[in-house]
């Protein structure tokens, strides 16, 4: 497959549908230099995006949370997602949502001159942890830590929260993980690099309380499918030494969908029978 850049295809980009390889900005971008920039990471199943509109009001209200309006409705950003689908075909497809600050008056940090551009491309995306989705991923532990609320708006899915998710999942990779488990500031167990994590312990489910990361709408889609099962679920701090006690592990997010974890720096986890019933309740649930 050639490169993300250099492919057949269409990309919605600031009210038209243009050709792949012409979906380009210009190099004195805020965005490229003050990381002014949020976006969204959304599935189509069967022609229809799971959540669609709870996606396009994230990518709105990040956008706030960083002092941009995006120019678009939430009814206009879902037409631009299906326009982008049905251009190229697809039916089934990740679909990428990003807004920025782009090129304009402004050169400093200030960027309120500069115009807020969107644009929205789409690529055929399978397992995210490839075969961990059957067997179990590891998880090396990130040296970087979730920051505070009183830091950086951690609720934005925005560029900049994402910079020490590339580093920790380069360390990853270098031993042979396939993603990096956050602690946060004060040192409780947070969540991957891009996804959640839930864990199980005598019949019931404990994940951490998001409140200074992403609660991300597979994770609240799983905590509701967990309570409809009658299964009690625990949202609270935890700490890093309760994961000794943990009995199964496994991540939520619109790429990562319910991956099962087997192993997370020292401790095991098996892929248990809960871990297989939300995995597959989740997967006919998104095709529902
Ligand atoms: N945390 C981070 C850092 C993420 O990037 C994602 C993926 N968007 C998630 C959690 C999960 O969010 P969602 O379930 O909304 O995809």
């Amino acid at each position: 497959m050639a490169g993300y850049g250099d492919r057949d295809g269409k990309i919605w980009m600031d009210g038209q549908l243009i050709d792949w390889r012409d979906a380009n900005v210009h190099i004195l971008t805020h965005a490229m230099h003050y990381a002014s920039s949020v976006f969204e990471g959304e599935r189509c199943y069967n022609g229809k995006i799971f959540k669609g509109v709870e996606h396009s009001e994230r990518l709105r209200n990040s956008a706030r949370l960083l002092d941009m309006e995006i120019p678009y409705s939430v009814e206009e950003i879902e037409a631009a997602k299906y326009a982008m689908l049905e251009a190229n075909g697809w039916t089934d497809a990740y679909v990428r949502a990003v807004a920025w600050r782009g090129a304009g008056e402004d050169m400093g940090v200030s960027a309120a001159r500069n115009p807020v551009r969107l644009a929205v491309a789409g690529w055929e995306w399978g397992n995210y942890y490839g075969d961990a989705k059957m067997k179990g991923a590891k998880l090396d532990i990130a040296k970087w830590k979730r920051p505070s609320p009183e830091t950086i708006p951690v609720h934005a899915k925005a560029a900049g929260l994402y910079m020490i998710c590339t580093m920790s999942k380069h360390a990853a990779e270098a031993k042979g993980c396939s993603d990096a488990l956050f602690m946060d500031y004060r040192g409780y167990v947070a969540e991957a690099t891009g996804a959640n994590i839930f864990f199980v312990k005598d019949g019931e489910v404990h994940t951490p309380l998001p409140d200074c990361f992403l609660n991300g709408i597979t994770r609240q889609t799983v905590i509701g499918m967990l309570k409809d099962k009658g299964i009690a679920v625990h949202e609270r701090h935890i700490m890093p030494e309760e994961l000794e006690g943990f009995e199964q592990c496994w991540l939520t997010g619109t790429a990562a969908e319910v991956t099962p974890v087997g192993q997370i720096g020292d401790y095991s986890f098996d892929v248990g029978a809960l871990t297989r019933d939300i995995s597959e309740s989740y997967e006919k649930l998104v095709r529902s």
